[in-house]
């Protein structure tokens, strides 16, 4: 990587057209974004930080060991020569772009309508693949909200639901290897008819296959 010299780059800037200065600002608040990442996850690795010692044999000394992919700083154990960054260990560990899965988080945890996994692709610019593994992570790590115990008058509701397969490859399975995936119990959804025509139920009845809903709404909380 060239030297980053400060008189070179303000000459450049100085000869930027107002449109490419747009652009520019946009990649500096890309990076801004990026660096303070990285300064995140090398505070977890700093002396007393969750991430301070060697995750392999939990020795203190340690020697800085060049930077990883992300530029966060690597550390190589002096007992038994493991390497390791302040990311080794959560959910962000390999993961290229963790500002992109910090953006996530927020917007998962934050907005009233969190945005699909294709909207998100788009804004944040990575594949939808990647988004939808981010949004598993994030889920994986989400620990629910401690059970807020309702109290006034409460009202509680009764929902059914017919169990979703959707995503589910049980059938795909099926078909390509019968010896090891057995049938699945049932058909899918979109082959039995319209509930109410007649058809056959699936096994165990219609009853079987609804999963139960319970709300409950405190009135008189906040
Ligand atoms: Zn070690």
């Amino acid at each position: 990587m060239p030297r980053f010299d400060p008189a070179e780059f303000g000459r450049l800037l100085a000869r930027l057209t107002p449109q490419e200065l747009r652009q520019a600002e946009r990649l500096v608040a890309d990076a801004r974004k990026r660096a303070e990442a990285v300064l995140e996850v090398d505070a977890r690795a700093d002396a007393g930080g969750p991430a301070a010692s060697c995750p392999r044999c939990g020795g203190d000394a340690r020697i800085r060991w060049g930077r990883t992919r992300t530029g966060a700083q690597r550390w190589n154990c002096a007992g038994c020569g493991a390497t390791w960054s302040g990311r080794s260990g959560t959910p962000l560990a390999r993961v290229h772009r963790p500002d992109l899965v910090v953006a996530l988080a927020r917007d998962m945890i934050e907005a009233p309508q969190p945005v699909s996994c294709r909207r998100g692709a788009e804004v944040l610019g990575a594949s939808r693949q990647s988004i939808w593994r981010w949004r598993m992570k994030i889920i994986g790590v989400l620990t629910p909200e401690a059970d807020n115990s309702l109290a006034g008058i409460v009202e509680a509701d009764e929902a059914h639901q017919r169990e979703s397969r959707k995503g589910s490859r049980e059938w795909v399975q099926h078909r390509r290897d019968p010896a090891k995936h057995p049938a699945p119990p049932r058909l899918r959804w979109r082959d039995y008819k319209r509930r109410g025509a007649s058809c056959t139920a699936p096994p165990g009845g219609w009853r079987a296959w609804e999963k139960k809903l319970l709300a409950a709404t405190d009135r008189a909380g906040c």
